[in-house]
């Protein structure tokens, strides 16, 4: 067993080694810039259209029709400020309340503007209800923007039935799947969705890379001008870095998603245990049709940031909902949203990833059962 027993997968994934070692020469021998003419520069845009390739293939999509960002909080705001640009006539955009600060701080922007903003409530399970988001939909919604699968409770939300709901009409549809890319397969030809965001970090490629797909013959206007990713996303292109999510897609593809069998049953394991050793808890979110590898749980009477804490001199790292909104001392939206009682239960976030074994969470479910013990016979 490592030293450290990480299970925030959700907040960020380690780089896999294969994935740092196909980085490597780009930064101190093939450090070519891909616009160049000469060798030194085709080379590594040939490398470049291999990663696109990559991306292209994971989301079954064309090649042009993915561009290489920052990540996944660039893809989302350039998705959604290029709506806003090409409808100057309409006023209306419809969301979620549980979406990612990148989407929700995005809409707050508009809103301040004068933009109108739907959000779309959520049950107690956190799941959004399809004859509300019919009902709101007017003659001058452009955008509807809604998540592929949450990052807080895991839940997966039905995108296909969604654009199902908008064909035909003039509205753009924006999903971000960052926590759903290489746990559930995603074929865009099937979803009919405009645009699509996801991260490299979650997918064990480095931080700071990430994707946009823009389906063919969506009206787009970028948010970085320049001439890179066909004029669609301006700036010298990260080359280490999207040769690095290139090659993580790479090891997505060859493993086919057999990791996310193995996860969801070490996942299952662990809340079958505690269900078996711990009384009174809950789980938050829709626990028959989540992502694979999260447990949003909670223990009554036991604070979220003691028990965090106490797991963490143990050396198991968790998070307390969304990494995202640490800094910020509020209750987790996404729960708000939920009517979670989060004064009684309040929640860890557990995301198993690719690496983790059944030996750790062996380790986790025998820890947090002492640790529970002990913090409420405190309380
Ligand atoms: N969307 C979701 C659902 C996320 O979980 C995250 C990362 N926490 C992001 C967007 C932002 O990704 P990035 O850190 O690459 O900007």
């Amino acid at each position: 067993m490592s030293n450290i027993i990480y299970f925030d997968n959700n907040a960020t994934t380690k780089c896999t080694q294969e994935v740092f070692e196909a980085m490597e020469p780009y930064f101190t021998k093939q450090f070519g810039n891909p616009s160049s003419i000469y060798n030194l520069g085709t080379e590594v845009k040939e490398e470049i259209q291999k990663a696109r390739k990559n991306v292209a293939k994971l989301l079954n999509a064309e090649l042009d029709e993915i561009i290489f960002t920052s990540g996944a909080s660039e893809s989302n705001t350039t998705a959604i400020m290029s709506a806003v640009r090409n409808n100057p006539n309409k006023k209306h955009i419809i969301t979620t309340k549980i979406e990612h600060a990148s989407i929700m701080e995005t809409m707050k922007y508009l809103k301040s503007i004068g933009y109108e903003v739907t959000h779309l409530s959520v049950d107690n399970f956190g799941r959004i209800d399809l004859q509300q988001l019919k009902k709101e939909i007017r003659s001058d919604t452009f955008l509807i923007s809604i998540m592929m699968a949450n990052n807080e409770i895991g839940n997966i939300y039905p995108i296909k039935e969604i654009a199902e709901i908008i064909k035909g009409k003039d509205i753009l549809f924006h999903t971000d799947a960052t926590q759903a890319v290489g746990k559930i397969p995603i074929d865009v030809k099937n979803l009919n969705i405009n645009t699509l965001a996801f991260s490299g970090h979650k997918v064990n490629a480095p931080k700071g890379v990430g994707v946009l797909y823009i389906k063919k013959d969506t009206p787009f206007v970028p948010l970085i001008f320049g001439h890179q990713e066909k004029n669609r996303r301006g700036g010298t292109e990260n080359v280490p870095y999207i040769i690095g999510l290139g090659k993580a897609v790479e090891l997505i593809l060859e493993d086919n998603y057999k990791s996310s069998e193995k996860i969801k049953e070490l996942r299952d394991y662990f809340e079958t245990e505690i269900k078996n050793n711990i009384e009174d808890f809950i789980i938050y979110g829709d626990v028959n049709n989540r992502l694979c590898n999260t447990s949003n749980i909670a223990f009554k009477g036991v604070n979220a940031e003691e028990l965090l804490l106490m797991l963490e001199s143990f050396n198991i790292y968790v998070s307390t909902g969304s990494a995202c909104n640490s800094e910020i001392a509020e209750p987790s939206h996404v729960l708000k949203a939920c009517n979670a009682d989060m004064q009684n239960y309040s929640p860890i976030r557990i995301s198993i990833g690719k690496y983790n074994t059944k030996e750790e969470v062996e380790y986790v479910i025998k820890t947090l059962i002492k640790v529970i013990r002990i913090l409420r016979k405190k309380n």
